[in-house]
C-alpha cells in the first residue's frame, strides 16, 4: 500500500494506539487517532487515590504479552508494579485453600484427578488442537489455523486441523468432549471472575486463546506483570511517543464511505481519509448510560456489516473502588469461587488489594450481572449485593470512591461462531476501505487487542 495513505483510527485504547505504533514502524506516518474521551487507554483506566494510581480496568499481564512488550520497548518502560498475591474465601467469608490437599483430605481423589486432567489438557492442546492459540479466529470454524506463532518472533503459520471446529462449543461442553471437565476448577479463576462470562455460554475458542496453557499456568504460579503507575500508563506513554498522538475529545458524528474515500465528520468538521480502522465497539445491543454507541449507529452501515455485527453481545462487568476502615482492610486479594457460577449472578467474585505496604488505598471489587439465559441483574441491585458481600467477607466498605459498569468483552455465541462469523468478517476487511480491529476481533485483553493490530498492519499494509 502507498506509504502516504491517509488512515483514520477510531479509538485511543490499546488497539488503536498499537495500530498507530505498528503503522509508524512500517513507515506509514499519515495516520490520525480519534478518541472520544479526554484520556487515552480505554479500558486501561488507572485513576489516582492519595498520590498513587489504582486500577479501575486492566490490572495485569503475563510474560507472553509480546505486543505489550513491543510497546514497552518502544517507550523505554517496563512492568515495575506491585507483586500480585491472592487467597481464597467461600461465600460465607471463611478463608479456604481449595487446592491444598492437606486442607481438603476428602477432596484428594478429585484434586489428583484434576491434576491428571490438566496434564491431559496440555497434551491435547499441543496435538489434537494444534494451532488453537493463534491470535484472532481466522479459519477456526472451518478447521484451519492461519496467523502468526505465539513466540517473540511471531513467524507466520498456517495449516489444516479439523479438530479446531470443536472450539466453537461452549467451554464446559468442550471440556466434557475431551474428558477434562475438572480443569474448569482452575481456568475459572482468571476467566469468569475477570468478567469474561460463564463456561456454559462462552465458546471454548475465547477461553483457550486467552488462557492458553502457558498463560493459565502463569496465573497459577502468579508469574504476572503489573505497572506501578497503572496499565493506563503504558498507553499514555505510547501516546506520548507516537508521531501523531490521539486527538482527545473527538466526537464523531458521521462516517461516510463513497467514491473510494472515507469522510469522517468529527467535532463539526468533515475530514477526508483513504482508509479507516475501527477499534471502538462495532455494535451495542442496548442503550448505555455512558453514551457509548456502536459503529453501526454513526457509519453509513452496509447490510452485511449490520447483519454480522448485530450478533455481537458483551458482558455487564461492574467495578467498585471502595474505602474500608484500616481494621477491616483485607490482608490480600481474595477469590470467591462459590460466586463464579450463574446462580450467583451479581455477587462479588474477586476483590483486589493492590499495595502490600499500606492500608491507605482503595480496594476494587468485581461482579458480573449477565448470563445468556438469565435475566440481567440491574446495576443498583448488583452494587448493593457486592457491598453486602464485602460485609459477609469481613471487609465492609465505608465509602464507594469510584464505580464503572463498562462495555466489556464483546463476543459472539457458539452458533454464530460455528457458522463462520469470524471468517465472514475477516473477508470484509478493506471491503469498504474499512478495517475492523479491537477486542471483538481477537479477545478482550490488552495483549490480544494490541497483537491483532500488529497482525492487521502486517497483513494489509
Ligand atoms: C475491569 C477490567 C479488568 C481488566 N483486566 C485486564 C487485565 O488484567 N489484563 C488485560 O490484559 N486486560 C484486562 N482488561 C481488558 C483490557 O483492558 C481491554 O481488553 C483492552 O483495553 C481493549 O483494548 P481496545 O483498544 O480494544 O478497547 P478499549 O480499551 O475499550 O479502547 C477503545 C477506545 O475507543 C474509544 N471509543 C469508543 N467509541 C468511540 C468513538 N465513537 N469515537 C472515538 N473513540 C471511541 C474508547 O473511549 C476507548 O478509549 C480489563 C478490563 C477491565 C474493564
Amino acid at each position: 500500500m502507498d506509504k502516504n495513505v491517509r488512515i483514520c483510527i477510531i479509538g485511543g485504547g490499546p488497539a488503536g494506539l498499537s495500530a498507530g505504533m505498528y503503522l509508524e514502524k512500517k513507515g506509514y506516518e499519515n495516520y490520525t487517532i480519534l478518541e472520544r474521551l479526554d484520556r487515552v487507554g480505554g479500558k486501561c483506566w488507572s485513576p489516582t487515590y492519595n498520590d498513587r494510581r489504582y486500577e479501575m480496568g486492566a490490572i495485569m499481564g503475563v510474560p507472553s504479552y509480546y505486543a505489550v512488550h513491543d510497546v514497552e520497548e518502544f517507550c523505554g518502560i517496563t512492568h515495575d508494579g506491585p507483586k500480585l498475591n491472592r487467597n481464597y474465601k467461600n461465600a460465607k467469608g471463611d478463608v479456604i485453600e481449595p487446592f491444598e490437599p492437606k486442607k481438603n483430605i476428602l477432596k484428594i481423589p478429585r484434586l489428583l484427578k484434576m491434576k491428571k486432567q490438566i496434564k491431559k489438557l496440555g497434551e491435547i492442546l499441543e496435538t489434537k488442537y494444534k494451532g488453537y492459540d493463534l491470535n484472532g479466529h481466522r479459519g477456526v470454524a472451518e478447521g484451519r489455523y492461519d496467523g502468526f506463532a505465539v513466540t517473540p518472533g511471531r513467524e507466520p503459520v498456517k495449516g489444516t486441523n479439523p479438530n479446531l471446529k470443536d472450539l466453537a462449543l461452549p467451554f464446559s461442553e468442550w471440556c466434557k468432549l475431551n474428558g477434562v471437565e475438572l480443569t474448569q476448577d482452575v481456568w475459572i479463576g482468571p476467566y469468569t471472575s475477570f468478567g469474561y462470562g460463564y463456561f456454559d455460554e462462552i465458546p471454548a475458542a475465547y477461553v483457550l486463546k486467552y488462557l492458553d496453557f502457558q498463560t493459565c499456568m502463569n496465573f497459577v504460579k502468579i508469574n504476572l506483570w503489573t505497572w506501578k503507575n497503572g496499565t493506563q500508563y503504558i498507553w499514555e506513554q505510547l501516546n506520548d511517543h507516537l508521531k501523531n498522538p490521539a486527538r482527545l475529545n473527538s466526537h464523531i458524528e458521521k462516517v461516510e464511505r463513497k467514491d473510494g474515500k472515507v469522510y469522517v465528520t468529527v467535532n463539526g468538521n468533515v475530514e477526508e481519509y483513504d482508509k479507516i480502522i475501527v477499534t471502538a465497539p462495532l455494535y451495542i445491543p442496548n442503550k448505555r448510560t455512558d453514551g457509548q454507541i456502536g459503529m453501526v449507529d454513526y457509519f453509513d452501515t452496509r447490510d452485511d456489516e449490520r447483519e454480522l455485527f448485530s450478533k455481537i453481545d458483551y458482558e455487564r462487568y461492574d467495578v467498585l473502588a471502595v474505602e474500608t476502615k484500616p481494621e477491616d482492610h483485607p490482608e490480600i486479594s481474595y477469590y470467591v469461587f462459590d460466586n463464579m457460577v450463574p446462580e450467583k449472578l451479581g455477587h462479588l467474585m474477586v476483590y483486589y488489594r493492590r499495595w502490600r505496604d499500606t492500608k491507605d488505598q482503595v480496594i476494587t471489587t468485581y461482579a458480573l450481572r449477565k448470563h445468556k439465559n438469565q435475566k440481567e441483574v440491574p446495576y443498583e441491585t448488583c452494587r448493593q449485593m457486592v457491598l453486602d458481600d464485602l460485609k459477609t467477607m469481613h471487609n465492609p466498605a465505608t465509602k464507594v470512591v469510584n464505580e464503572w459498569s463498562v462495555y466489556y468483552f464483546p463476543h459472539v455465541f457458539s452458533e454464530d461462531y460455528a457458522a463462520g462469523w469470524y471468517d465472514k468478517v475477516e473477508a470484509m476487511q478493506d471491503k469498504y476501505n474499512t478495517f475492523y480491529a479491537g477486542e471483538i476481533m481477537a479477545f478482550g485483553d490488552m495483549d490480544e487487542t494490541a497483537e491483532y493490530s500488529r497482525e492487521l498492519v502486517e497483513r494489509f499494509f
